[in-house]
């Protein structure tokens, strides 16, 4: 951390501050010109976060240059995270195809979308039990008969199931049905829900806030590493911008960024990042030219009666048509599926 103290400070505000940053147990390197001073500080993490400077009398600027989260980083592990789940696998090369409808609507529902998207090439199966809707008279989801059903059609099908985590109450009883936890773009920064999933040994997929930036979304997942859990996949669905005519804007810059910055799995939803069925095809395609390692995409067997996020969802023989696309443009990338 960098302490840029006020032109002139005098003496004594400079004597405070380096007083201060030692009795909390930090090292100081003071730069003095004739104008300008600037301390150095130096110490443990834990340390320089505890420390808030920004209030002391001739104090300019706190310049913080440790980033806020550690095992996130490339720095701390340079070699790509893989999370594997069952016969699946995210990352390391290996490219991810999560299919499913938005939410659980029936048992046969389930089932003909599980075993259409698995002979797609579909490697997990996504479906929402607990569902955050925007009114609360929209569909809610059918809570753990929903955990069911998705278990059921994944048992059936062979693959893996992912769905959200919607309350920190549910968390065990999602735990038992699912294969992988969802923490939605509205949970976040729900850092009680995010430790309770750092102590659980099941793979979770941490999708961006609506405005959440690149930082916070690497110190969420920091919050899951930290408990112990090493099995998380970050999910770019589209951020709160200007405009509307997309439900969100995807953001693939962020998508290649944490490539850079992380060693953990990156995935893209272009349902939710775009909102329309039009746009998920060239949409998928990008993500895969960014750097993705995977997509999460809504697919229904019948959208125009689906009970949550039709407009956004594939029918099956889109879904087909796409997922076949995709091959030669991982392999391109030099990723397998
Ligand atoms: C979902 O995947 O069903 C969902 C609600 O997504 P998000 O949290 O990204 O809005
Ligand atoms: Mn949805």
């Amino acid at each position: 951390m960098l302490i840029v103290m006020r032109d002139h400070a005098s003496p004594e505000e400079i004597q405070h501050v380096v007083d201060h940053l030692h009795a909390s147990g930090a090292e100081t390197h003071l730069s003095q010109g004739e104008v300008k001073t600037v301390i150095g500080v130096i110490g443990e993490r834990e340390l320089i976060y505890t420390l808030d400077m920004e209030g002391f009398p001739g104090v300019s600027e706190v310049i913080r240059v440790l980033k806020p989260y550690k095992l996130a980083g490339r720095e701390f592990q340079s070699e790509d995270t893989v999370v594997k789940v069952g016969p699946a696998a995210v990352g390391g090369g290996t490219f991810a195809v999560i299919a499913g409808p938005c939410s659980v609507e029936s048992e046969e529902q389930m089932l003909t979308v599980a075993k259409a998207v698995k002979a797609a090439g579909a490697t997990m199966l996504r479906g929402g039990a607990y569902k955050p809707r925007s009114s609360p008279y929209a569909f809610q989801g059918m809570g753990l008969d929903g955990l069911k059903l998705l278990r059921e059609a994944g048992d059936a099908s062979g693959l893996p199931v992912v769905t959200e985590v919607l309350d920190v109450r549910d968390a065990e009883t999602v735990a038992e049905w699912a294969d992988v936890l969802q923490v939605g773009a509205r949970n976040m920064q729900n850092f009680m829900m995010l430790e309770e999933l750092g102590r659980m040994r099941k793979p979770v997929l941490l999708k961006r806030g609506l405005s959440a930036t690149i930082e916070e979304v690497l110190s969420s997942a920091e919050y899951i590493l930290k408990g112990g859990n090493r099995d998380v996949i970050l999910c770019e669905r589209g951020i709160r911008t200007f405009e509307t005519y997309t439900r969100n804007t995807l953001d693939l810059a962020a998508v290649a960024a944490f490539k850079v910055l992380t060693h953990l799995p990156v995935i893209v939803d272009p349902s939710h990042a775009t909102g329309r069925r039009d746009l998920i095809a060239p949409m998928s395609r990008a993500a895969v030219f960014a750097g993705a390692d995977g997509l999460i995409i809504e697919v229904h067997p019948d959208p125009e009666h689906a009970l949550c996020d039709g407009p956004q969802s594939l029918d099956i023989p889109s879904f087909e048509k796409l997922s076949a696309s995709l091959t030669p443009l991982v392999e391109f990338e030099g990723k397998r599926r």
